[in-house]
């Protein structure tokens, strides 16, 4: 980082956002979307960016796509404040608080197969379960030791539901008021993979601490996990960001793109010669904004708007990507 950037930094006094890639496959004008109005919603108060690379599912994570993702941003014309967070680096701080969950009794090892819970699931005296983990292994072992000796299999560890919980409550500063019953939607949900490492929900509510985030703006397909980062920030006396979910890009026919639909890639629309300015003025169109000409990030800074943005989601079709490659 030049002293220049260390000074803009310094003296940033708005909320902390970040921009929280994983690497496991070619990020497309979806991701460009929900990282451009992070950006957006941050800047327009004078806030700062963490760009954090979320790598922890070795199994997923593609060799290049780390870089990719830089690269990806820099062409978007996306800065970040501060080093490049590295996920995989923070897994003392992730052991820490799964020890911690466990200590207290707040977490407790799984055996279980992915097979073995849903034969649980059905199983003809199960009850109305749903997709819910059943609790087989709740109760069941007194250490991860223990579970391991008995079960000869690497337990995973899942995070104990309190027994009275009710509906979890939270406040989207976009989509409003939500109530989650995450008791009989998720059950209790993992915090460790079986190979020990963090699994999502809990890297993500360590990690947001560790980098300061006090708000994250991101896609309404994580919607459903907020309840779960927000009981695991209250069991770990850790602050809760202001939460913003946005809607998902579409295709013309209301699919939302995958990692898969490679033609859509911004490795590939970069390839193809595509101004990122002219994919940047489409983002901030469907976002409610009206630029002018093609624009880059930076001079969107001051017409962003949360209030403006549709609460559908933004089709992109073969009329758009038309249009894109014509600009
Ligand atoms: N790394 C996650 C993803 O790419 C985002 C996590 C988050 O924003 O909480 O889907």
């Amino acid at each position: 980082m030049s002293e220049e950037s260390v000074d803009a930094t310094a003296s940033r006094t708005g909320p902390v956002g970040r921009l929280a890639p994983s690497p496991t496959g070619l990020l497309h004008i979806g991701h460009a979307r929900s990282f451009l109005l992070a950006w957006w919603s941050v800047r327009a108060r004078d806030g700062r960016i963490v760009l954090r690379l979320e790598d922890l599912d070795a199994g997923r994570v593609k060799p290049g796509m780390a870089d990719g993702c830089l690269r990806d941003l820099e062409w978007l014309g996306l800065d970040w404040d501060g080093p490049v967070i590295v996920q995989s680096n923070r897994a003392a701080e992730h052991e820490a608080a799964l020890a911690r969950l466990v200590e207290e009794g707040r977490a407790y090892p799984c055996v279980c197969t992915r097979k073995e819970i849903e034969e649980a699931r059905s199983a003809p005296h199960a009850g109305d379960v749903g997709s819910r983990y059943p609790g087989t292994c709740r109760g069941r072992f007194s250490s991860l030791e223990e579970a391991e000796a008995k079960t000869g299999r690497s337990p995973a560890l899942r995070f104990q539901l309190p027994n009275d919980l009710g509906p979890v409550p939270f406040e989207d500063a976009f989509t409003g008021r939500h109530s989650a019953d995450v008791a009989s939607d998720v059950g209790d949900f993992p915090v460790a993979r079986k190979t020990g490492e963090a699994a999502y929900q809990l890297a993500v509510v360590v990690d947001d601490a560790l980098d300061g985030v006090t708000e994250v703006l991101r896609g309404d397909d994580l919607l459903p996990s907020t309840a779960q980062q927000l009981l695991l920030q209250e069991a770990l006396d850790l602050p809760s960001p202001t939460w913003i979910h946005v809607p998902l890009v579409v295709d013309e026919g209301s699919r939302r793109l995958a990692k898969r639909s490679d033609a859509l890639s911004l490795a590939a629309l970069r390839e193809q010669g595509i101004d990122p300015r002219a994919l940047t003025t489409w983002i901030a169109r469907s976002a409610g904004m009206a630029p002018e000409g093609p624009a880059e990030p930076a001079d969107l800074v001051p017409s962003f708007a949360l209030a403006a943005i549709p609460p559908s989601p933004a089709v992109f079709g073969p009329t758009q990507r038309a249009a894109l490659a014509a600009t």
